[in-house]
């Protein structure tokens, strides 16, 4: 066995990710200097220095995404919330409130690949009456910009569609379906850009994105901290889910995380500025693994888009292995660690995005996902490649 008792590759950036040093650095004075609170900030230095400090936060996140008017970033656009799933929440249901308050329709247009953040408020929406068309996608798990043209019903009032799949890894064509959307005045377009964001260039103006959710912890920040993007245009109708002393102008009240918030405000500025560079070093590390694969393993399958996907997503089926085992004891014991279809959908018997894509169950079955990361090395790669592959042929050479 090729064990190198040592060593461990972290193949899950999909999940989460490491935060980064430059991150962790600027977020410690906020723990235990500047710990002043934000709302504070009439009253004393230590609260005017927080409130500071987001508002800064507040202009990197808007700059960060492409949010401007004029030249300069719109800050007022940014909410910040715990993480995406408050933010998918916040939007969808938020605006769902708003719509049946003041009777602008209850129809929703999303996808079948969405994440549960996006999918589990609209079913719950389904039973307080609101009606859903849940996308089909393509066999590479992209959805058409066509198909939600002829979705539009008179009483839609909300697209919301993810911009790249955190299990295929798959990029959806946003500007497309937001210049679809931007045809209709009172038809908003939500998109969960959490997994594209640092991968692809996010320019909310240019795609006609009127809200967006992201989250500090898959791009090098924190966890528990995240936010959502929402046009000025529609702020004020964006009912708050939690009730309070009403921060976030009203919109998400709770004392903010300044440390959160100040973490993925610099996770998010890094992203940006050497977004060109990861990208260039993921891809090659995903090139990497999968020419390994490909080439020395018989039976395997790329599931997802060849070329509209993400950089550091590989996600293959090996038919007719036992996938769950080959994960969870024996690269684990190898050090490799790589992910079952979604994380966040752990308790699923079945990945529901692989359903949308293919009827074959070996495929479904044997799915897994390797998510790449920027401080991975080319050494590592030929390690979890050796692993997975030797456990792969040792699977088949018995059952086969
Ligand atoms: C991880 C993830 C979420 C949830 O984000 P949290 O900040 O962990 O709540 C939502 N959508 C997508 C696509 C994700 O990958």
């Amino acid at each position: 066995m090729t064990t190198d008792s040592d060593r461990e590759v972290y193949l899950d950036h999909h999940a989460t990710t490491p935060v980064d040093e430059q991150v962790l650095q600027a977020m410690e004075p906020y723990f235990t200097e500047h710990y002043g609170n934000p709302a504070s900030k009439a009253n004393h230095s230590f609260g005017h220095a927080a409130s500071n400090r987001i508002e800064q936060a507040r202009e990197q996140v808007a700059k960060g995404i492409g949010a401007r008017a004029g030249g300069e970033a719109v800050a007022k656009s940014i909410i910040f919330t715990s993480g995406a799933t408050e933010s998918d929440n916040l939007a969808i249901r938020g605006l769902a409130k708003h719509a049946q308050k003041n009777d602008l329709g209850s129809h929703i247009i999303t996808s079948r690949i969405e994440h549960e953040a996006v999918l589990e408020p609209c079913k719950y929406l389904e039973e307080k009456g609101f009606d859903v068309t849940y996308l089909p996608v393509d066999k590479y798990g992209q959805v058409d910009p066509a198909t939600v043209r002829d979705a539009i019903q008179d009483d839609t009032f909300l697209v919301s569609i993810m911009a790249a799949n955190n299990e295929i890894g798959t990029i959806n064509p946003i500007k497309e379906i937001g210049s679809v959307v931007r045809d209709y005045e009172d038809i908003w377009f939500h998109t969960d850009a959490v997994q594209a964001v640092g991968a692809v260039d996010i320019d909310v103006n240019e795609m006609g994105i009127d809200l967006m959710s992201i989250s500090g912890h898959k791009i090098y920040g924190p966890k528990g901290i995240g936010a959502l993007y929402v046009d000025l245009k529609i702020k004020n109708k964006i009912e708050p889910l939690q009730l309070g002393g009403g921060h976030e102008s009203g919109k998400r009240s709770g004392t903010p995380n300044v440390p959160g918030i100040v973490g993925l405000a610099e996770a998010l500025e890094l992203a940006t500025e050497n977004r060109e560079k990861r990208v260039e070093h993921v891809q090659g590390l995903r090139d990497q693994l999968w020419n390994r694969l490909s080439n020395e393993l018989d039976n395997v399958v790329l599931n997802g888009h060849p070329e509209d996907r993400l950089p550091n997503n590989l996600n293959v089926s090996f038919p007719n292995v036992n996938v769950k085992e080959l994960v969870r004891m024996s690269l684990t014991d190898h050090g490799v660690m790589a992910a079952l279809g979604s994380a966040c959908a752990s308790g699923e018997d079945t990945s529901h995005v692989l359903e949308q894509i293919t009827d074959d169950q070996e495929r479904i079955q044997g799915a897994v996902r390797f998510g790449l990361g920027k401080d991975l090395t080319e050494e590592d790669i030929e390690y979890a490649a050796d692993a997975v592959i030797e456990e792969v042929q040792l699977t088949e050479s018995i059952f086969g």
